[in-house]
């Protein structure tokens, strides 16, 4: 690395169809910094070296994703968000300390802000569909913006139970068949769970219950626009999609590293869907 160059990576096992270089990298550019931002794979038994070598090798941070987000929290000093989450995606050196947050969260609810404002004024109830790594970040941003009910809906109940221990009686387990009672008077549903995805089943719930005031978020962008999000928008209802919130869960850790606070523009957002274009063809 050249010397004065900033550097930083994400971190992953596997780590190829990561988007991170690309929002690091568009960004780098276009603030004209002396930086760089790399693809690190590696295995889960080198990881805990890796985190303790951060400094050494010349990074002021990292990105982590799947499945080293929990061995990031143990390997750091986490903040309040990535502690509550149990999961830690932005690590940084602070003054040789290196410290964690969850910015899964703020990327959630950036997005929300970004493309539905006033989603959570006032804050009503909230579904939750899945009870995986995502949704715990999704119930931590709902519960900071004061929603007092969220219920939880998922295949494994043991999984919503889990999140009800973690988090507090504003989660509610509850199953899919009381789905179509529970959006009656939802203000806001969020699908956390796989299904969706290119590849993977159809998520397969009816919106039609759900108030028209109701908004509907998808944590998948591949495809950019779910059939969730399709048939939220055919009824009319204010959505917000996956990869807005890919995007802004980006910024916060590049702030840190790089000491620029970078924005979500609609020219990034063109490079990144170019690129999800070019995985379908
Ligand atoms: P996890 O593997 O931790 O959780 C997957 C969830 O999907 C679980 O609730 C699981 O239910 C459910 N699920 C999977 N298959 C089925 C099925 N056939 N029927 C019913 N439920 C099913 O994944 P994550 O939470 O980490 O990620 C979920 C999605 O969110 C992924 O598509 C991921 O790409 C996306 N994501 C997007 C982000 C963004 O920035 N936009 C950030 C993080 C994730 P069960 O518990 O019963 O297995």
């Amino acid at each position: 690395m050249a010397e004065g160059v900033r550097a930083a990576c994400v971190v992953g096992w596997p780590i190829k169809h990561s988007r991170s270089p690309l929002i690091h990298g568009y960004w780098i550019k276009q603030h004209g910094l002396a930086a760089e931002y790399r693809r690190e794979a590696i295995a889960p038994e080198a990881v805990a070296d890796f985190f303790a070598n951060l400094s050494g090798r010349g990074d002021v941070g990292c990105n982590v994703t799947l499945p080293h987000k929990e061995a990031a929290l143990a390997a750091s000093a986490p903040d309040d968000r990535a502690r509550a989450v149990g999961a830690a995606n932005t690590l940084w050196l602070d003054g040789g300390r290196l410290r964690s947050t969850n910015t899964d969260v703020e990327g959630f609810t950036a997005n929300l802000d970004a493309s539905v404002p006033g989603w959570d004024l006032p804050p009503g109830e909230a579904v939750v569909l899945g009870a995986g790594g995502s949704a715990r970040g999704v119930i931590y941003g709902l519960i900071e913006r004061s929603f007092t009910r969220i219920n939880v809906v998922n295949r494994t109940p043991e999984r919503t139970e889990a999140l009800r221990a973690r988090f507090g009686p504003a989660v509610q387990p509850a199953h899919w068949s009381a789905l179509p009672h529970l959006l009656t008077r939802a203000r806001l549903v969020v699908n956390t769970t796989s299904l969706g995805m290119t590849g993977q089943p159809p998520l397969g719930v009816d919106l039609s219950p759900l108030p028209g005031n109701a908004v509907v978020a998808d944590l998948v962008y591949a495809p950019l626009e779910t059939p969730l999000l399709a048939a939220a928008r055919a009824r009319g209802l204010a959505t917000a999609d996956g990869l807005g919130m890919l995007l802004h869960q980006a910024v916060r850790g590049f702030s840190l590293w790089f000491g620029v606070r970078p924005e979500v523009t609609p020219e990034l957002r063109a490079v990144i869907e170019t690129d999800l274009a070019k995985e379908r063809e």
